[in-house]
């Protein structure tokens, strides 16, 4: 993927002690092949090249002790910059209710997302009102009222035989009247873009002039995604895209592209099908995961949310340092399964994404009862210094957690990468670093 493939350039880069024109130019060209195989739109890759380019052969970057780390930061910066620079947060009107309509083709995602909105909004405190503009697809106001429900969230309908402006309409006045200070409208999609799919959508933009249009889209179809964007953003206007779906198979393509392509930034992102699998787009973060840096921030905010801080505090201490053991591992791990499904929380950590591709080592929850009882089963002192297990120990090991040699030795070498992982990336983030970010 595109990640793996960027951290082969910056692992070349970083090795270096002096950095060359030739280099940088080599390394560039590596970029741009492994942007435009992530299916980044031709143009910006282009001109994300030559931005990076230009600011990679200067003197500063030669001459500084650590060019390769530079780059990677130059890099890290540009990649921001392209998603936007800084998060775009929801527009919220002085005069409630604030008006969202939900648009895009059919299957992105638009009614699974509005209630996923509706449940991000109700976590703010708000009192959002959904309302079931979809009157073509069966099935599709039973969907959204089925959502509400979950959620406990209204629900605003008139069935299918009144015109979704008219019931958009209503809905506004309900929303004034019930003192909802949120409005979200779904709306049908087709799944191609065509002109009465425009014309409806039109009429219910002129109907209840939105604060926010947000266009949904599914990250999986690459540029297509990019397509659809501009074909809506001209059409409608669009003030901002979901993009769904970024849990399966992307390449990562759209969420580098949208924004540079139609000028509308990213303002959240879909991570699964579950009702709270939605969440506010970070540029800043969403760059460094793409170098394979790991979501290091998003990961610390979920802790925070769901962890007590002090534990959450201390775990961001103890990566940062690398100075972690079996005994923090296995403290993580439960620190890690209150925070939701493991496979979205692996791609958080650093090296932990890589851990996850490696196919002989499937982590999902059950297998994560195999590691702890592997764990369980190492002495106080093999937990603190694991450089000492043995191929004795490991039996033994083995034997005493219901597990076999290889897999006890998989741990123990999956545990050294992480360590080195986090040793790297702290390097590379902390006082050392290029800026000495703070986090
Ligand atoms: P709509 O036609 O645009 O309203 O799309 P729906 O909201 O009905 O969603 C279509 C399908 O995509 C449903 O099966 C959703 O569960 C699924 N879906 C939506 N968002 C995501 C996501 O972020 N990840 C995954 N894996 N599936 C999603
Ligand atoms: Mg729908």
């Amino acid at each position: 993927g595109l990640t793996g493939r960027l951290q082969n350039v910056f692992s070349k880069l970083r090795g270096k002690g002096k950095v060359s024109e030739e280099d940088v130019n080599e390394a560039m060209r590596e970029v741009r092949l492994a942007l435009l195989e992530a299916d980044v739109n031709f143009k910006v890759v282009k001109e994300f090249v030559a931005k990076v380019k230009e600011k990679s052969i200067g003197h500063e970057v030669m001459d500084s002790f650590t060019p390769g780390m530079v780059i990677i930061d130059i890099v890290n910066k540009e990649l921001t910059d392209l998603m936007g620079g800084s998060q775009a947060k929801l527009e919220k009107s002085n005069k409630p209710p604030t008006v969202i309509m939900m648009v895009g083709l059919q299957g992105a995602g638009k009614t699974t997302t509005s209630g996923k909105l509706a449940k991000l909004l109700q976590k703010q405190n708000s009192r959002p009102l959904l309302v079931a503009g979809d009157i073509y697809r069966p099935a599709a106001i039973k969907q959204l009222e089925v959502l509400g429900e979950q959620i406990k969230a209204p629900v605003f309908s008139l069935g299918d035989k009144i015109s979704p402006v008219e019931i958009a309409k209503q809905a506004l006045q309900h929303a004034k009247d019930n003192g909802n200070d949120y409005l979200i409208v779904d709306t049908a999609g087709r799944l191609h873009i065509d002109e009465l799919l425009m014309e409806e959508l039109s009429q219910i933009h002129a109907e209840i002039k939105p604060d926010e249009v947000l266009l949904v889209v599914d990250a999986m179809t690459g540029q297509d995604a990019v397509n659809v964007a501009n074909n809506f953003n001209e059409q409608l206007g669009l003030t901002g895209v979901v993009l769904t779906k970024l849990d399966g198979d992307t390449r990562g393509g759209a969420a580098l592209s949208v924004k540079a392509v139609t000028g509308c930034p990213i303002k959240f992102v879909s991570l699964g099908e579950k009702i709270d699998a939605l969440e506010p787009f970070h540029p800043e973060r969403m760059a460094s995961r793409i170098l394979g840096m790991g979501d290091m921030l998003s990961l610390i905010e979920k802790a925070q949310l769901n962890i007590d801080t002090d534990k959450a505090k201390e775990m961001e201490r103890k990566m940062r340092n690398a100075e972690f053991t079996f005994d923090d591992f296995l403290e993580q791990m439960d620190q890690v399964k209150k925070l939701g499904p493991l496979d979205q929380i692996m791609d958080m950590i650093p090296g932990m994404g890589k851990m996850k591709q490696s196919k002989d080592l499937k982590v999902d929850d059950k297998q994560m009862g195999r590691i702890e009882a592997i764990v369980f089963s190492m002495t106080k002192d093999e937990k603190q210094r694991p450089e000492i297990m043995d191929h004795k120990r490991r039996k033994r090991i083995a034997a005493g957690s219901g597990t076999n040699i290889a897999e006890v030795n998989r741990l123990i070498k999956q545990f050294d990468e992480m360590r080195k992982m986090m040793k790297q990336f702290s390097d590379m983030m902390g006082p050392k670093g290029p800026k000495g970010k703070a986090m």
